[in-house]
């Protein structure tokens, strides 16, 4: 065995460089070349070549988004997301090799900013909150330029766990394991919700209702309606809108629903609340 290869053997399994020899190629002239493999620091793939950390770009990206993106998700910030996703936040994939992970994205209009901030507190982000003017489209009904206030995490390996639970083909759907708890329930009714006021003249009540047109009926009645009923003691029914299921809180709940959820957090969404629950000024 010549020298040269007894050195380049003996490195290769050293550890130094994580190598592993592939395949000897015989070269006609007599040469025998002994192609190497890398093994990646994320996949553990081997790779043509060595000295590298990874087996490609795709591979450090990842590695750099989930050791230094990380988001502390305690129980509360667990339930905001739960429920913020329940009702107005949405979580995005980026462009495939760059952002892996998904983020966290928020916003409402400009005169619910004091909400914004309020969630924005779970994930230390309250200064990182932007206005954005959003100029109208000539094709608009409504011929007003708005404001709307958001923000947005990085993108985290922490969120992972929530996007595969909620998206299926990039579509949001509520996950089997939803559970409608009280902190849930309170960010699902100040994004989505809004009190009916009721009509005296065909003696229809006042109740809560989640507009919750953009899930299916089927994910509503078992991940909502059933377990809100079961475990809460919490009763409501479909309420149909244009053909969307949206959820209207039974009569016999309205008391059970707003002591469940607790006091308004935010003084922009009080008026959601009935006057009996409404926080007495100071
Ligand atoms: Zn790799």
């Amino acid at each position: 065995m010549p020298l040269f290869f007894v050195y380049t053997y003996n490195l290769a399994y050293s550890g130094k460089y994580k190598m592993k020899p592939r395949k000897t190629i015989d070269h006609p002239n007599g040469y025998v070349q002994t192609v190497y493999y890398g093994k990646c620091d994320y996949c553990g793939g081997y790779y043509e070549g060595a000295g590298e950390k990874f087996c490609g770009n795709s591979c450090s990206v990842r590695n750099r988004y989930e050791t230094t993106n990380k988001i502390e998700i305690d129980k509360n910030t667990h339930d905001v997301i739960e429920g913020t996703l329940f009702s107005d936040a949405h979580l995005e994939l980026g462009n495939k090799n760059r952002n892996i992970n998904p983020r966290y994205r928020f916003k409402q209009a400009e005169k619910s900013k004091e909400y914004v901030e309020y969630v924005a507190k779970y994930f230390g982000l309250e200064n990182k909150i932007v206005h954005m003017l959003n100029k109208h489209k000539p094709t608009d009904l409504v011929k007003i330029d708005t404001i709307d206030c958001r923000f947005k995490t990085c993108s985290s390996k922490d969120l992972q766990k929530y996007h595969q639970r909620w998206y299926i083909n990039k579509i949001k759907i509520i996950p089997e394991d939803f559970d409608p708890n009280p902190e849930c329930l309170l960010h699902g009714y100040l994004g989505d919700g809004y009190l009916y006021k009721g009509n005296m003249k065909t003696y229809t009540y006042p109740y809560p209702v989640f507009c919750t047109d953009s899930f299916t009926a089927e994910d509503l009645q078992n991940s909502f309606i059933d377990p809100l009923e079961n475990n809460y003691g919490i009763y409501a029914r479909f309420l149909w809108y244009k053909g969307r299921p949206r959820i209207a809180i039974r009569r016999k709940s309205f008391d059970d629903f707003f002591n469940f959820i607790g006091p308004c957090p935010v003084s922009c969404f009080q008026y959601k609340w009935p006057e009996k629950f409404q926080k007495q000024p100071a």
